[in-house]
Protein backbone atom coordinates (compact mmCIF):
# COMPACT_ATOMS: atom_id res chain seq x y z
CA UNK A 1 0.00 0.00 0.00
CA UNK A 2 3.08 2.50 0.66
CA UNK A 3 4.11 1.54 -2.17
CA UNK A 4 1.22 2.12 -4.22
CA UNK A 5 1.17 5.91 -2.17
CA UNK A 6 4.27 6.40 -3.34
CA UNK A 7 3.98 5.64 -7.20
CA UNK A 8 0.51 7.78 -6.95
CA UNK A 9 2.66 10.27 -5.50
CA UNK A 10 5.55 10.28 -7.99
CA UNK A 11 2.44 10.29 -10.69
CA UNK A 12 0.99 13.38 -9.58
CA UNK A 13 4.55 15.20 -9.01
CA UNK A 14 5.29 14.34 -12.58
CA UNK A 15 1.60 15.18 -13.72
CA UNK A 16 1.91 18.85 -11.61
CA UNK A 17 5.50 19.13 -13.33
CA UNK A 18 4.11 18.98 -16.48
CA UNK A 19 1.20 21.15 -16.35
CA UNK A 20 3.30 23.52 -14.63
CA UNK A 21 4.89 25.90 -17.40
CA UNK A 22 8.34 24.74 -18.56
CA UNK A 23 10.87 27.22 -16.42
CA UNK A 24 14.39 26.58 -18.58
CA UNK A 25 17.20 27.18 -16.96
CA UNK A 26 19.01 30.14 -18.61
CA UNK A 27 22.28 28.84 -20.26
CA UNK A 28 25.33 30.17 -17.96
CA UNK A 29 26.98 32.99 -20.33
CA UNK A 30 29.88 31.72 -20.25
CA UNK A 31 32.94 33.69 -21.13
CA UNK A 32 33.59 33.73 -24.73
CA UNK A 33 37.05 33.43 -24.16
CA UNK A 34 36.81 30.28 -21.37
CA UNK A 35 37.82 27.23 -23.48
CA UNK A 36 40.62 29.24 -24.41
CA UNK A 37 42.26 30.10 -21.38
CA UNK A 38 41.21 26.74 -19.91
CA UNK A 39 43.74 25.06 -22.96
CA UNK A 40 46.50 27.19 -22.19
CA UNK A 41 46.07 26.38 -18.77
CA UNK A 42 45.65 22.28 -18.62
CA UNK A 43 46.46 21.43 -21.88
CA UNK A 44 49.16 18.79 -22.58
CA UNK A 45 48.91 19.89 -26.35
CA UNK A 46 50.23 23.72 -25.32
CA UNK A 47 53.26 22.48 -23.21
CA UNK A 48 54.18 19.91 -26.33
CA UNK A 49 53.24 22.85 -29.38
CA UNK A 50 55.55 25.02 -26.96
CA UNK A 51 58.49 22.62 -25.98
CA UNK A 52 58.14 21.74 -30.47
CA UNK A 53 58.88 25.42 -31.05
CA UNK A 54 62.02 25.98 -28.83
CA UNK A 55 63.74 22.99 -29.57
CA UNK A 56 63.24 23.59 -33.23
CA UNK A 57 64.14 26.68 -32.98
CA UNK A 58 67.60 25.72 -30.79
CA UNK A 59 68.24 23.22 -33.46
CA UNK A 60 67.80 26.03 -36.21
CA UNK A 61 69.78 28.63 -34.31
CA UNK A 62 72.77 25.50 -33.82
CA UNK A 63 72.99 25.01 -37.80
CA UNK A 64 72.95 28.84 -38.49
CA UNK A 65 75.68 29.51 -36.21
CA UNK A 66 77.78 26.43 -37.39
CA UNK A 67 77.58 27.32 -41.07
CA UNK A 68 78.13 31.33 -40.69
CA UNK A 69 81.37 33.21 -40.25
CA UNK A 70 80.84 34.46 -36.99
CA UNK A 71 83.42 35.00 -34.23
CA UNK A 72 83.33 34.00 -30.80
CA UNK A 73 84.65 36.28 -28.45
CA UNK A 74 84.06 37.45 -24.52
CA UNK A 75 81.72 34.65 -24.30
CA UNK A 76 78.99 36.39 -27.75
CA UNK A 77 79.20 35.47 -31.09
CA UNK A 78 79.56 38.65 -33.51
CA UNK A 79 79.16 39.23 -36.78
CA UNK A 80 82.23 41.28 -38.17
CA UNK A 81 82.00 42.56 -41.96
CA UNK A 82 84.37 44.88 -43.63
CA UNK A 83 82.62 48.58 -44.38
CA UNK A 84 83.66 51.33 -46.86
CA UNK A 85 82.84 54.66 -45.93
CA UNK A 86 82.65 57.78 -48.29
CA UNK A 87 86.04 58.59 -47.92
CA UNK A 88 87.52 55.44 -48.99
CA UNK A 89 88.47 54.24 -45.22
CA UNK A 90 87.69 50.66 -44.59
CA UNK A 91 86.50 49.59 -40.79
CA UNK A 92 85.34 46.78 -39.18
CA UNK A 93 81.74 46.73 -38.26
CA UNK A 94 80.96 44.11 -35.15
CA UNK A 95 77.66 43.72 -33.83
CA UNK A 96 76.90 40.76 -31.79
CA UNK A 97 74.51 37.97 -32.97
CA UNK A 98 71.06 38.41 -31.27
CA UNK A 99 67.87 36.76 -31.28
CA UNK A 100 64.57 38.91 -30.57
CA UNK A 101 61.63 37.67 -28.67
CA UNK A 102 58.33 39.28 -27.59
CA UNK A 103 57.38 38.79 -23.57
CA UNK A 104 53.63 38.17 -23.21
CA UNK A 105 52.85 34.65 -24.50
CA UNK A 106 56.26 34.39 -25.68
CA UNK A 107 58.62 33.96 -22.84
CA UNK A 108 55.97 34.94 -20.30
CA UNK A 109 53.05 33.40 -19.45
CA UNK A 110 49.95 35.70 -18.47
CA UNK A 111 47.53 33.55 -18.49
CA UNK A 112 46.65 34.00 -14.63
CA UNK A 113 45.58 37.38 -15.64
CA UNK A 114 43.59 35.87 -18.29
CA UNK A 115 41.60 33.65 -15.78
CA UNK A 116 41.41 36.16 -13.05
CA UNK A 117 39.06 37.71 -15.60
CA UNK A 118 37.12 35.77 -16.61
CA UNK A 119 36.27 34.15 -12.74
CA UNK A 120 35.56 38.04 -11.69
CA UNK A 121 33.85 39.29 -15.34
CA UNK A 122 36.74 42.15 -15.68
CA UNK A 123 38.14 42.55 -18.91
CA UNK A 124 41.47 43.89 -20.39
CA UNK A 125 42.12 47.78 -19.83
CA UNK A 126 45.29 49.17 -19.16
CA UNK A 127 44.42 50.06 -15.27
CA UNK A 128 43.81 46.41 -14.88
CA UNK A 129 47.22 44.97 -16.46
CA UNK A 130 49.72 47.65 -15.05
CA UNK A 131 48.27 46.02 -11.58
CA UNK A 132 48.93 42.87 -13.20
CA UNK A 133 52.60 43.92 -13.82
CA UNK A 134 52.80 45.18 -10.42
CA UNK A 135 51.52 42.05 -8.79
CA UNK A 136 53.66 39.70 -10.63
CA UNK A 137 56.86 41.88 -10.08
CA UNK A 138 56.15 41.58 -6.37
CA UNK A 139 54.90 37.94 -6.58
CA UNK A 140 57.79 35.43 -7.33
CA UNK A 141 54.82 31.92 -7.51
CA UNK A 142 53.58 33.90 -10.44
CA UNK A 143 56.91 34.31 -12.57
CA UNK A 144 56.09 31.83 -14.87
CA UNK A 145 57.86 31.00 -18.23
CA UNK A 146 56.46 29.29 -21.38
CA UNK A 147 57.51 25.16 -21.43
CA UNK A 148 60.57 25.21 -23.21
CA UNK A 149 61.46 29.20 -23.34
CA UNK A 150 63.99 29.10 -20.81
CA UNK A 151 65.41 25.89 -21.41
CA UNK A 152 66.01 27.81 -24.95
CA UNK A 153 67.06 30.43 -24.09
CA UNK A 154 70.11 29.29 -21.84
CA UNK A 155 71.46 27.03 -25.15
CA UNK A 156 71.67 30.34 -27.06
CA UNK A 157 73.46 32.31 -24.53
CA UNK A 158 75.72 28.89 -24.82
CA UNK A 159 76.22 29.38 -28.56
CA UNK A 160 76.61 33.01 -27.82
CA UNK A 161 73.81 34.53 -28.91
CA UNK A 162 72.25 37.83 -26.46
CA UNK A 163 68.64 37.67 -26.33
CA UNK A 164 66.72 40.92 -26.77
CA UNK A 165 63.11 41.76 -25.93
CA UNK A 166 60.52 43.69 -27.27
CA UNK A 167 57.65 44.07 -25.82
CA UNK A 168 54.42 46.35 -25.68
CA UNK A 169 54.31 46.58 -21.66
CA UNK A 170 55.12 50.41 -21.62
CA UNK A 171 57.08 51.76 -19.35
CA UNK A 172 55.52 52.02 -16.30
CA UNK A 173 56.03 48.26 -15.79
CA UNK A 174 59.57 48.11 -16.31
CA UNK A 175 60.87 47.34 -13.29
CA UNK A 176 58.29 45.22 -12.47
CA UNK A 177 59.07 43.23 -15.94
CA UNK A 178 62.79 43.50 -15.34
CA UNK A 179 62.23 41.85 -11.56
CA UNK A 180 60.15 38.85 -13.41
CA UNK A 181 63.11 38.41 -15.88
CA UNK A 182 65.83 37.99 -13.34
CA UNK A 183 63.84 36.34 -11.16
CA UNK A 184 63.30 33.81 -13.87
CA UNK A 185 66.92 33.60 -14.19
CA UNK A 186 67.62 35.74 -16.95
CA UNK A 187 69.28 38.11 -15.39
CA UNK A 188 72.22 39.81 -17.12
CA UNK A 189 74.32 42.93 -16.28
CA UNK A 190 73.15 44.51 -19.52
CA UNK A 191 69.59 43.17 -19.46
CA UNK A 192 67.71 46.71 -18.92
CA UNK A 193 69.35 47.69 -22.20
CA UNK A 194 68.41 44.71 -24.50
CA UNK A 195 64.33 45.48 -23.10
CA UNK A 196 62.71 47.69 -25.37
CA UNK A 197 59.12 48.85 -23.93
CA UNK A 198 56.68 50.84 -25.43
CA UNK A 199 56.19 54.57 -25.05
CA UNK A 200 60.20 55.09 -24.34
CA UNK A 201 60.38 58.72 -23.15
CA UNK A 202 62.29 59.64 -25.50
CA UNK A 203 60.32 58.19 -28.40
CA UNK A 204 59.09 60.73 -30.81
CA UNK A 205 63.34 62.12 -30.89
CA UNK A 206 63.86 58.39 -31.43
CA UNK A 207 61.72 58.04 -34.42
CA UNK A 208 63.24 61.21 -35.90
CA UNK A 209 66.63 60.53 -35.45
CA UNK A 210 66.21 57.18 -36.94
CA UNK A 211 64.43 58.30 -40.12
CA UNK A 212 67.53 60.70 -40.52
CA UNK A 213 69.84 57.87 -39.87
CA UNK A 214 68.24 55.98 -42.64
CA UNK A 215 68.17 58.75 -44.66
CA UNK A 216 63.88 58.63 -44.89
CA UNK A 217 61.37 61.67 -45.48
CA UNK A 218 58.72 61.25 -42.77
CA UNK A 219 56.17 61.19 -45.26
CA UNK A 220 57.91 57.84 -47.24
CA UNK A 221 56.07 55.04 -46.86
CA UNK A 222 58.88 53.68 -44.23
CA UNK A 223 58.64 56.75 -42.89
CA UNK A 224 54.58 56.92 -42.74
CA UNK A 225 55.11 53.39 -41.31
CA UNK A 226 57.23 54.25 -38.75
CA UNK A 227 55.10 56.64 -37.13
CA UNK A 228 51.80 54.87 -38.49
CA UNK A 229 51.29 53.63 -34.23
CA UNK A 230 52.67 53.64 -30.94
CA UNK A 231 51.82 49.86 -30.59
CA UNK A 232 53.52 48.75 -33.78
CA UNK A 233 57.19 47.49 -32.91
CA UNK A 234 58.87 48.17 -36.10
CA UNK A 235 61.50 51.38 -34.69
CA UNK A 236 62.35 49.57 -32.05
CA UNK A 237 62.90 46.02 -34.54
CA UNK A 238 65.08 48.60 -36.47
CA UNK A 239 66.66 49.90 -33.55
CA UNK A 240 67.73 46.81 -32.53
CA UNK A 241 68.69 45.21 -36.34
CA UNK A 242 71.33 48.30 -36.09
CA UNK A 243 72.63 47.37 -33.15
CA UNK A 244 72.57 43.27 -33.51
CA UNK A 245 72.89 41.05 -36.48
CA UNK A 246 68.85 39.35 -35.35
CA UNK A 247 68.91 35.36 -36.29
CA UNK A 248 66.06 34.41 -34.88
CA UNK A 249 62.09 36.02 -34.27
CA UNK A 250 60.14 34.75 -31.57
CA UNK A 251 56.45 36.10 -31.04
CA UNK A 252 52.61 34.88 -30.76
CA UNK A 253 51.38 38.15 -33.04
CA UNK A 254 52.17 38.48 -36.33
CA UNK A 255 53.12 42.06 -35.79
CA UNK A 256 56.31 40.63 -33.76
CA UNK A 257 57.95 39.85 -36.74
CA UNK A 258 59.08 42.13 -39.71
CA UNK A 259 56.01 41.67 -41.34
CA UNK A 260 54.91 44.33 -43.77
CA UNK A 261 51.15 43.97 -43.02
CA UNK A 262 49.68 47.57 -41.75
CA UNK A 263 48.50 47.55 -38.36
CA UNK A 264 45.28 48.76 -38.68
CA UNK A 265 43.71 48.55 -42.49
CA UNK A 266 40.44 47.98 -44.13
CA UNK A 267 38.36 45.52 -41.26
CA UNK A 268 37.57 42.28 -41.69
CA UNK A 269 37.96 40.13 -44.74
CA UNK A 270 40.60 42.58 -46.61
CA UNK A 271 43.00 42.27 -43.44
CA UNK A 272 42.64 38.81 -42.88
CA UNK A 273 43.56 38.15 -46.58
CA UNK A 274 46.79 40.28 -46.39
CA UNK A 275 47.34 39.17 -43.48
CA UNK A 276 47.28 35.37 -44.64
CA UNK A 277 49.30 36.69 -47.46
CA UNK A 278 52.23 37.13 -45.58
CA UNK A 279 51.66 34.47 -43.92
CA UNK A 280 52.54 32.83 -47.27
CA UNK A 281 54.89 34.97 -48.44
CA UNK A 282 57.44 34.32 -45.98
CA UNK A 283 56.70 30.43 -46.23
CA UNK A 284 60.56 30.00 -45.87
CA UNK A 285 61.11 31.56 -42.60
CA UNK A 286 58.35 29.65 -40.52
CA UNK A 287 60.36 27.56 -38.29
CA UNK A 288 63.75 28.59 -39.71
CA UNK A 289 64.31 32.11 -38.39
CA UNK A 290 60.93 32.97 -37.45
CA UNK A 291 59.44 31.00 -34.69
CA UNK A 292 55.43 31.29 -33.53
CA UNK A 293 53.81 30.36 -30.40
CA UNK A 294 50.21 29.30 -29.95
CA UNK A 295 47.79 32.17 -27.89
CA UNK A 296 44.60 31.41 -28.53
CA UNK A 297 43.58 33.60 -25.61
CA UNK A 298 44.26 37.20 -27.33
CA UNK A 299 45.76 38.81 -30.37
CA UNK A 300 45.83 40.65 -33.44
CA UNK A 301 44.16 37.59 -35.15
CA UNK A 302 41.48 38.03 -33.11
CA UNK A 303 40.85 42.09 -31.65
CA UNK A 304 41.13 44.95 -33.65
CA UNK A 305 40.34 44.78 -37.28
CA UNK A 306 40.75 40.77 -38.21
CA UNK A 307 37.33 39.89 -36.95
CA UNK A 308 35.65 42.52 -36.13
CA UNK A 309 33.20 42.52 -33.04
CA UNK A 310 30.00 40.88 -34.00
CA UNK A 311 30.82 39.15 -36.80
CA UNK A 312 32.86 35.69 -35.13
CA UNK A 313 30.09 33.73 -36.39
CA UNK A 314 29.69 34.79 -39.85
CA UNK A 315 33.55 34.40 -40.13
CA UNK A 316 32.94 30.52 -39.09
CA UNK A 317 32.90 27.95 -42.49
CA UNK A 318 31.26 25.11 -42.33
CA UNK A 319 32.87 24.09 -46.07
CA UNK A 320 29.00 23.58 -46.89
CA UNK A 321 28.05 20.74 -45.22
CA UNK A 322 24.63 22.18 -44.06
CA UNK A 323 24.27 22.37 -47.50
CA UNK A 324 25.00 19.04 -48.47
CA UNK A 325 22.94 17.66 -45.53
CA UNK A 326 19.83 19.81 -46.75
CA UNK A 327 20.63 18.33 -50.26
CA UNK A 328 21.19 14.77 -49.26
CA UNK A 329 19.82 13.27 -46.19
MG1 LIG B 1 52.82 38.61 -27.00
Amino acid sequence: MKALRLSLQALLLGLALLTQPVRAEAPAQLPPDLLAVVWQQTSAEYKALCMQVFQGATQAMRSHVQGGEYLFQDGRLWLQTLVRHPDGRLTWDRRPVALVMDLDETVLDNSGFEAWAIQTRQTYNPKNWGHWMRFQGDTPSSWKALPGALEMICEARKMGISPVFITNRNESGRAATLAVLRGLGLDAPDLSERLYMEDEPNEPKAREALLQDMGLAPDSPEGRRLAANSSDKERRRVDAMSRFHVVAWFGDNLYDFPVDVPNTSAPGEAIRKVRDEEVARNAQRWGTSWFVLPNPMYGSWYYGPAVPSGTQLKVLDDFGFEAWRKKNL
